[in-house]
């Protein structure tokens, strides 16, 4: 028998959600998610995945799994700190270290739960944290859990958070004061103004952490966006994940040894929740050998990008102001967006509609995400359906 109460709730907040067309249906792809995908027995272009180097089904990675699953079995059997520690986790955490440039680098089970145990472990209620607008919602629950005073400050805006952090500071009230950024925002393809963050950093001495899931793999050589800038000394907390450019699952942080010490034994996933699989592991230290030996993958990803956005804009879309390869195509109504995305569907493009309350009320656009795997015949065939769509749409002329 089921709690009546529990049968009310869900009935109401399920039909409410369909009203509002907020409920999501998923549909499951059969195969790799690579540049195409099988959705319901039909082939589409994939523009949606995270797998930006094509790693997530890279044949070198999938032997280096197979043989960790001969190895060391499909699972690791405890959490870390009892005996869930193989010595291919401290191989992973030593090359991640390495290929941030960090003394030391700690490994989670996912991304999520990297920023949930990495923030609560070091801020506490007596602290503050000051945090853009627009990060993503595992930061937010991260700092939420830490239950430190919350600060957002504007999206970019250097000026709201040299004002949050002149506020917190001079209260008085806080212990420590954290500023905390999304390295590259993944909904506009836009990046943090990283030297500005550490200049105001320094001024009101943040701690600083920076959750690079976008742009590991992908900026700063592959390196990152600290990389990028050029201010791995002056940051912190370089959280990442490994489950979009480095193609596996799991989530990271690199810095001081100090730090990475205290996070192992006091990060609560660290401690509490099974360690990644061998299989997962080898595959992730594999896909750091591959990006360290060359820099192939990294170029194929922003040449493919840069093509998709060329054309784009010459088929005379909005493609916004994007940095990164994240490539979004502006429509603004959002139901235009969904139709437009539906549409792309139907003709055989995967890019998904990204609307308000992801992105504000009219800045609905589809989010495009090439990645080195794509052909340019691929990127070709996309934007004549893109184009097919936009002026049936009326979207473009
Ligand atoms: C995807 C993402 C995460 C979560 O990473 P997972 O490894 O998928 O759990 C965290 N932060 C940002 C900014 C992300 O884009």
């Amino acid at each position: 028998m089921s709690s009546h109460t529990l049968e009310k709730f869900l009935n109401e907040q399920l039909s409410e959600l369909k009203e509002k067309g907020l409920y999501n249906t998923i549909e499951p792809i059969t195969g790799p998610n690579g540049p195409i995908i099988t959705i319901d027995q039909r082939s589409l272009i994939n523009l949606s995945s995270n797998n930006y180097l094509g790693l997530a089904d890279h044949p070198q990675l999938i032997e280096a799994a197979n043989q960790a699953n001969k190895d060391y079995g499909v699972g690791a059997g405890a959490v870390r700190t009892i005996n869930g520690t193989m010595d291919i986790h401290i191989e992973l955490e030593e090359k991640l270290a390495k290929f941030k440039g960090t003394e030391a680098a700690i490994v989670f089970q996912s991304g999520f739960n990297c920023n949930m145990g990495a923030i609560s472990a070091v801020m506490d209620r007596n602290d503050a944290i000051l945090s853009d607008a627009l990060n993503h919602a595992s930061i937010i629950d991260g700092c939420r859990l830490s239950r430190a005073k919350i600060f957002a400050y504007n999206h970019n805006d250097m000026e709201d958070l040299e004002r949050v952090a002149k506020e917190a500071k001079e209260s008085g009230l806080y212990n420590k004061i954290m500023v905390i950024t999304d390295g590259v925002f993944s909904m506009d393809g836009d990046l943090c103004l990283l030297d500005k963050i550490v200049e105001i950093a320094e001024k009101y001495d943040l701690i600083t952490y920076v959750d690079d899931a976008h742009g590991s793999g992908v900026m700063g050589n592959g390196a990152g966006t600290v990389k990028h800038f050029g201010l791995q000394d002056k940051v912190d907390f370089q959280m990442g994940t490994l489950s979009k450019a480095i193609g596996v699952v799991g989530g990271y942080v690199a810095g001081k040894k100090n730090l990475i010490d205290y996070l192992k034994v006091k990060a609560r996933p660290f401690l509490f929740s099974t360690s990644l699989t061998p299989g997962n592991a080898a595959a992730c230290i594999k896909a750091l050998e591959l990006m360290s030996e060359s820099e192939d993958l990294m170029s194929a990803l922003w040449d493919k990008s840069a093509y998709l956005k060329e054309k784009l804009s010459e088929a005379g879309f909005d493609i916004g102001h994007s940095e990164t390869p994240i490539t979004p195509v502006m429509i603004g109504d959002e139901n235009l967006t969904q139709t437009f995305s539906k549409r792309l569907n139907e003709e055989g493009v995967y890019a998904k509609s990204i609307v308000f309350p992801t992105v504000p009320l009219g800045t609905g656009r589809i989010r495009n995400m090439p990645t080195a795997a794509h052909t340019i015949e691929q990127l070709d065939q996309a934007v004549e359906i893109y184009t097919k769509v936009g002026r049936e749409l009326g979207v473009i002329q």
